[in-house]
């Protein structure tokens, strides 16, 4: 890594703690430096020296169309001449919610907000609000953002109340949130059993983005869909990774389930803060000014930001785009499957839309990992050797092993053939 390089880390870790404003960021998980980066174009981003990177983050999901795409940054660049905030009522959040109303089939109200953490903070409030019930149920390896009731893992005994994960965070909330094993009916089951009329809502990411990629299996959802409705509790989909990632309607289009709830983020602000959620008229109803459960925010449904959204919605709904995304990540994830095979690297991969997952799996018979725990048990040594090795080739993926792999549109067959091409390289040093 470069001396310039390591010299911003120093100076940033001055007076920004770890040097970073979002963990993941300071590559805690793979060691080294993190390498600071000042513009994006396409599928490249690129260091402060202008070094080139393929891009596999998109800053973790919303460049879709590809970094700094002309139309969005068109619309945002009319609507900052327009003035940046006006704390009232805009025709343009009227735009992005019908928007998305018309392309989600189980929303049929959204409010926005200012980031996904917001969004399920604010869906949560909401499903206590409506059923009048306090616990919540969320599974292990989710990642809901980082508000006090879902920084929330399992306690010792199963089925038992949950402890924090952060310092900071009261056993007093903690308790009020159950921790399942994702993936498993029968954990739903018997937890619904033991809690049934007391648990106000179940949130998941129905397709896991945050525990590298898993997708879980149909029974899996339709088991969470019968017995919330059975118990009368609220589903809530947090699709601030997937929605309009894996495809038009999201992972809940892709499993045929209806959720009660879904939350969005990342892809409808096109990299502008931005936070959704929205689901039934009847629960969404409740909501402040309508209904009891407050929930505001100075920001919300900022005019930047929306008219960035409703730019980048015109080139998703072309017909045939996701065909074209899922195919670019079905070339790289094949051709980077091939390449592991040749060398007897034990990979495993998921893909579906425009995010795909990698594994270096510990056991050579041990199949696609589909919880947190078999995504724990990988070869993190593994992951980091081939992450720094893409990361010198000039490919810049996720730098931790629990993250997923985000592909744009303005990936070209060039940048995925020079990504298996360093693939192909590292994994013969790994042999
Ligand atoms: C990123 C993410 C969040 C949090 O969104 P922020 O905008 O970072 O607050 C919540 N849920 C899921 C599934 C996410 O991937």
């Amino acid at each position: 890594m470069s001396t310039k390089n390591e010299q911003l880390f120093m100076q940033a870790r001055k007076h920004i703690p770890g040097g970073v404003n979002s963990p993941v960021r300071a590559f805690a998980g793979v060691g080294g430096t993190p390498v600071f980066m000042h513009k994006a174009s396409g599928s490249k981003i690129y260091d402060t020296e202008d070094n080139a990177y393929i891009d596999y983050i998109g800053s973790w999901g919303p460049m879709i169309l590809g970094h700094a795409h002309p139309k969005v940054i068109d619309a945002v660049k009319k609507a900052a001449d327009d003035g940046l905030s006006f704390g009232t009522p805009t025709p343009f959040e009227t735009t992005v919610a019908d928007k998305i109303c018309d392309l989600v089939p189980s929303v049929d109200m959204i409010r926005m907000t200012s980031s996904g953490t917001e969004a399920t903070m604010s869906a949560i409030r909401l499903a206590r609000g409506y059923t009048g019930r306090d616990n919540i149920v969320k599974f292990e390896g989710c990642y809901h953002g980082h508000s006090d009731s879902l920084l929330v893992k399992a306690g010792s005994g199963m089925l038992d109340i949950g402890e924090p994960t952060s310092k900071g965070v009261p056993t007093d909330f903690a308790k009020h949130t159950i921790t399942l094993p994702y993936n498993d009916p029968q954990a739903i089951k018997d937890c619904f059993e033991k809690w049934g009329d007391t648990i106000a809502c179940v949130i998941v990411e129905p397709i896991a983005g945050n525990m590298n990629m898993v997708i879980p299996d149909q029974a899996f959802h339709d088991t969470l869909r019968e017995q919330c409705t059975a118990n009368g509790s609220v589903l809530i989909f947090d699709e601030v990774m997937t929605g309009f990632r894996i495809g038009i309607n999201g992972a809940q289009g892709h499993f045929g389930i209806e959720p009660d709830l879904t939350c969005f983020g990342k892809i409808i602000g096109a990299g502008l803060p931005v936070g959704a959620f929205g689901g039934k008229r009847e629960i969404m109803e409740q909501i402040a000014p309508m209904g009891g459960v407050y929930q505001a925010g100075t920001l919300s449904g900022n005019p930047l930001a929306m008219r960035a959204g409703i730019a980048m919605f015109e080139d998703l709904t072309v017909d045939g785009f996701y065909d074209e995304l899922s195919a670019k990540v079905a070339d790289l994830v094949d051709g980077i499957q091939a390449a592991a095979d040749k060398h007897g690297i034990h990979l495993r991969t998921n893909k579906l839309g425009g995010m795909f997952g990698m594994f270096f799996v510990s056991d050579k018979d041990a199949g696609v990992p589909k919880n947190f725990d078999e995504v724990t048990a990988c070869d993190m040594t593994a992951f980091n050797t081939f992450f720094h090795g893409m990361l010198k080739r000039g490919i810049y993926l996720a730098p931790s092993a629990y993250e997923a792999g985000f592909m744009s549109i303005k990936h070209s067959d060039t940048d995925i053939k020079d990504t298996i091409d360093a693939a192909d390289e590292v994994f013969a040093e790994m042999a």
